[in-house]
């Protein structure tokens, strides 16, 4: 195995993570999302190796793996198709631009947390590559292709909120995105005295790649009677909440709860960015918990671990936020915590967390930063 220190390589890309502070499951509907991107990251290096196959090596993994460029097919191994999607969809949008090459791969992101581990692997092969064989992709058809390899390589349907996010990200910012037309707004990530903090339950979220595209499908049910009476919708978030409210009898109730959630929680990201602008904090934490109770009750991708740990918070006053984040099943709550209680309250929800489900909870702080980049 090459040493990721060898001067040899050529690029070095950092692929960051991401939060989401509301605006969860409805990208794929074609709401509106909260994230940002942060500090913990995957860094990849890449150098040309004037052949026709890729070598790449996971460090997390301590794996690697070769591709053959004629010949590029899913694999049964799941990290794997991340890559080779990036490489096919390359080439779908230009053609043979992608030569041999070698790639190290090395990250401080927790995988399968909610913190897209998965979109920071793709973006970051993704730029790497357009670096390395001066591509010429935009930006968008970076995010666009990284969500094609997800959806044709990996299997999961996700949306574009992930890929967005990881490229797109600001420091010290949160991206306003509406996921029907991709246009973006930078607002200011100023929470007063409010820190972020991830609490990861460690519980992974496994269940989630099948759940995932078991809820796009509800929602796509859900929008395929909605358009019997009223055509002129096209994806779900569009879809007023007093509409949805007149097929309560003739959806099924989880088919009903589903579409009722989307465009609920499609206005709930408007009125955060509101409450944001406003300086309204006690506003905009509400809302989170409002988002994670929708999560739990409509949506139904929540967990035991991820409900406690919002339970917790919910009458201590220095924590004014807090909702599960990412596709669910698992993962990362996310909390807006006084900065005087910070250390305490992570204690506190350690023991009590360990106490009742014997599990370790994992605080991860986290600061906005920019997206992928080139260093
Ligand atoms: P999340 O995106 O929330 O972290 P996913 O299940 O969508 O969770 O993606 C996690 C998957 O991404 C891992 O199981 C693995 O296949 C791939 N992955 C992420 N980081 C790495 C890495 N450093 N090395 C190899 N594969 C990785
Ligand atoms: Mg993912």
């Amino acid at each position: 195995m090459t040493n990721i220190q060898n001067p040899d390589f050529e690029i070095i890309i950092e692929s960051p993570g991401r939060i989401n502070l509301i605006g969860e499951h409805v990208d794929y509907s074609g709401g509106h999302v909260l994230p940002a991107a942060i500090d913990k990251k995957i860094t990849l290096r890449f150098k040309n190796n004037n052949t026709n196959s890729c070598f790449i090596v996971s460090k997390n993994f301590k794996k690697q793996f070769e591709i053959n460029l004629d010949n590029l097919l899913r694999s049964d191994t799941e990290w794997h198709n991340y890559i080779l999607g990036v490489i096919f969809h390359i080439n779908v949008l230009k053609p043979n631009s992608v030569k041999g090459f070698d790639c190290e791969i090395e990250s401080n992101l927790p995988l399968g947390s909610g913190i897209s581990s998965s979109a920071a692997l793709e973006c970051g092969v993704a730029k790497g590559l357009n670096e390395l064989f001066d591509i010429g992709l935009t930006d968008i058809e970076m995010i666009t292709l990284s969500k094609d390899a997800e959806h044709t390589f990996v299997g999961t349907k996700c949306g574009i909120m992930d890929q967005f996010a990881v490229v797109k990200g600001k420091k010290d910012h949160l991206l306003l995105l509406n996921c029907e037309t991709l246009d973006h707004e930078l607002i200011k990530a100023d929470f007063g005295d409010y820190k972020i903090t991830l609490l990861n339950t460690n519980v992974s979220h496994n269940l989630a790649s099948s759940e995932y595209n078991v809820r796009r499908d509800e929602c796509n049910t859900a929008l395929e009677a909605i358009q019997k009476k009223y055509p002129e919708y096209t994806l779900l978030a569009q879809v007023r909440p007093k509409v949805i409210r007149e097929f309560e009898k003739i959806l099924p109730k989880k088919i009903y709860n589903r579409a009722l959630y989307v465009t609920k929680e499609n206005r709930r990201t408007l009125k955060a960015v509101k409450a944001l602008k406003e300086n309204d904090l006690a506003r905009f934490g509400e809302l989170l918990y409002k988002s994670h109770r929708g999560l739990t009750n409509l949506f139904e991708v929540s967990c035991k671990e991820l409900d406690f740990l919002v339970d917790f918070t919910q009458d201590l006053d220095y924590v004014i936020g807090s909702r599960m984040m990412g596709g669910g099943f698992g993962g990362c709550t996310i909390n807006l915590v006084h900065k005087d209680y910070f250390d305490s309250f992570i204690e506190d929800a350690k023991a009590a967390y360990q106490e009742k489900f014997d599990l370790d909870l994992t605080p991860i702080k986290v600061a906005i930063s920019d997206g992928t980049r080139k260093v």
